[in-house]
């Protein structure tokens, strides 16, 4: 049963089927609407033949998300009176708030999206999946199966919110899981679990980079095509630094430290979240997410943080057409900006006119973070002469 498939009219009480949201190894997810008060719900409902093994996991999925508050974890709701009829069998259902914004798959198949989205899109995803990763890690729980399909948007006030669903799956895989309902995602799963190994909560980690560097680039970061068994073998040969692995056309394996061009970000950017990925794609799951010498659990999270909160100023060299990009600490006065402009750009201080977005002049005594922009797309200017 897939997203958009025909629907029977289906209703119970006030409840109105609207969509079939989506379906996987566990169920399927609805939406329904209440045609009295329009509020909309998902539901997911569980499969009949299910083992008793998973039914356990079905019903420790509910219990965790009953227990879990949080801005980017998807909500439960109570199943209202009148649905508990859809359950057909012993199960549970599940009710969710639902998002409209469809999953984070269906957003990376957008055609403006496929070499890689939007650097202010890219570091509100990083907010949002890092905020409630550190949440639900705080609170003992791994993911453990982190991908687009597992993230779904919602339009908020003011931006676009992501949220994480789908909680207390694939804890143990076995190798039947892995053959059947894992089938095309094990791309984003992390090499011990591949292994049947002991796993901690830095595989969500591994799915974490693995995700965030397709949003950058538009593609999967290691060897996209290959199959679960000769990936694991060219892979474990990876340098520790290493965030892409490629094939090219004459079938030779690459390797590479830097994030592949093009992409959206700003150089500053790359380079940071160039090294960031670097500890979250480590295969070594003791080392992945710290740097060697911090003795910082969180190490990765306390990095993109820093990374997140960052001001940068953009400016636009008129003369060269030329995008340069700063960060700059509170208090940072224009005139050390310009310093920085000169030694970059020739253009000595004294010649140098920095103009707001709006076409407002700047003068040296202001200071730099007012040239910061929340929206990464536009860039303040620079005219000048250089000497
Ligand atoms: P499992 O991995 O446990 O087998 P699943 O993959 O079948 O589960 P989910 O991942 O929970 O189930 O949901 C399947 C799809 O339904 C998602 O990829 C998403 O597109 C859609 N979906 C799920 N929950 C919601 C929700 N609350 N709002 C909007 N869409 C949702
Ligand atoms: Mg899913």
């Amino acid at each position: 049963m897939s997203r958009g498939s025909p629907l029977q009219p289906q209703s119970f009480g006030p409840w109105e089927l609207r969509e079939r949201l989506g379906t996987g190894g566990f169920g399927n997810v609805t939406r329904w609407q209440n045609k009295e008060t329009e509020e909309q719900i998902a539901i997911k409902q569980c499969r009949q033949e299910l083992s008793a093994k998973n039914k356990e996991r079905w019903s420790l999925e509910i219990q965790i998300m009953k227990r879990l508050d949080h801005e980017n974890v998807v909500a439960a709701r109570e199943v209202p009176e009148a649905l508990q009829k859809l359950a057909t069998n012993d199960l549970p259902l599940l009710a969710m708030e639902y998002c409209q914004g469809g999953d984070l798959r269906k957003y990376l198949n957008l055609l403006e999206n496929c070499c890689g989205m939007r650097e202010g899109g890219i570091l509100i995803l990083l907010r949002d999946i890092s905020s409630a990763l550190t949440y639900l890690h705080k609170k003992r729980i791994i993911h453990r199966d982190l991908k687009p399909e597992n993230i779904v948007l919602q339009q908020g006030e003011k931006r676009l919110i992501h949220k994480i669903i789908d909680l207390g799956y694939a804890k143990e895989l076995d190798q039947s899981s892995l053959c059947t309902s894992f089938v095309g995602t094990l791309q984003y799963l992390a090499p011990e679990l591949l292994e049947q190994q002991k796993y901690t909560v830095t595989v969500d980690y591994w799915s974490f980079g693995t995700l965030v560097f397709e949003c950058i680039t538009g593609f999967r970061p290691f060897l996209p095509t290959w199959q679960p068994v000769p990936w694991h073998s060219k892979l474990k040969h990876k340098h520790d630094d290493d965030i892409v692995v490629y094939e090219d056309l004459s079938g030779e394996v690459h390797f590479s430290k830097h994030l592949p061009q093009p992409n959206n970000l700003n150089k500053f950017l790359v380079g940071k979240l160039e090294q960031w990925l670097q500890l979250m794609l480590r295969w070594s799951p003791q080392d992945r997410g710290k740097d060697g010498t911090e003795r910082d659990k969180n190490h990765c999270f306390t990095q993109l943080d820093q990374i997140l909160e960052l001001k940068l100023v953009h400016v636009l060299n008129m003369i060269t057409a030329e995008t340069l990009t700063y960060p700059v600490q509170t208090g940072e006065g224009v005139s050390s900006l310009q310093q920085r402009i000169a030694c970059d750009t020739g253009i000595p201080p004294a010649n140098q006119e920095l103009l707001l977005e709006a076409g407002l002049a700047m003068e040296g005594h202001n200071e730099a973070a007012q040239l910061g922009k929340t929206d990464h797309r536009q860039s303040n200017a620079i005219n000048g002469d250089e000497c």
